[in-house]
């Protein structure tokens, strides 16, 4: 059954956190897992498995590749501690995969894709939004099916969830440095693409007139956003 009370909603989304954090499901992972603030916003992005920073200081986004996403947020309105308030993030994965000995963080695999899967799917549920940014390539396949980058980013897409839940998605590249999709062309020009429409959304110009903000319902009654 769903919770209606937003206030109530964001107390089983702080339970569930500590649930996640006392997770040891994947014997290839390395802990502790991550995740961000116990927000119920109208907007959830979904990255794909944080690094050994992250790791270390227990914070989503908080190294190099952070820096770029921020930068990209910030320029449609939303600076890093706005955004780290008032929107929800979660990851396909929420602990370090290691490295891949080609460069680079290692992909989770499918196995651990799965195990994972039942923390941000129940952060949705919870959270309920109205848009969705999944980033990078392994965050998007968990929403729709596609083969190129070039062939969903710069887009907006209707998803409903197994559950019913409905809402839109605007996918995003990968912002690690590793990546050059998205610093040559199309991909900067999808990128811009992604951003204006992440810009004009109701969901996104709701968070970005309360980022400022903290209100004293939120210091009562934790993160709530609707
Ligand atoms: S990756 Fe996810 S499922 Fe696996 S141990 Fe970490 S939190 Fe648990």
């Amino acid at each position: 059954m769903r919770i209606a009370d937003p206030a109530l909603r964001a107390e089983s989304l702080a339970h569930l956190y500590l649930d996640l954090v006392a997770c040891r499901r994947c014997s290839g992972m390395q802990g502790p897992p991550v995740h961000g603030e116990p927000v119920i916003s109208p907007v959830m992005m979904v990255g794909q498995a944080p690094g050994t920073r992250e790791i270390q200081r227990g914070i989503p986004f908080c190294w190099t590749a952070g820096k770029t996403l921020f930068r990209w947020f910030e320029s449609i309105g939303v600076d890093e501690a706005g955004f780290r308030r008032r929107v929800l993030m979660s990851a396909v994965c929420r602990c370090f995969p290691g490295k891949n000995p080609k460069g680079g963080d290692r992909v989770p695999d499918a196995n651990e894709v799965d195990q994972c899967g039942g923390w941000w799917r129940g952060e949705l549920e919870l959270a309920r939004p109205r848009l969705i940014i999944p980033v990078g390539k392994l965050a998007i396949t968990q929403f729709m099916t596609f083969k190129r980058l070039n062939d969903v980013v710069g887009g907006q897409w209707p998803y409903r969830s197994p559950t019913g839940l409905e809402a839109d998605l605007i996918p995003l590249p990968h912002p690690s440095g590793a990546s050059t999709w998205f610093k040559m062309e199309p991909g900067r020009t999808l990128l811009d693409h992604a951003l204006a429409l992440i810009d004009a959304h109701p969901a996104w110009e709701q968070v970005r007139a309360s980022a400022s903000e903290v209100t004293a319902h939120e210091d009562h009654c934790g993160g709530v956003l609707l």
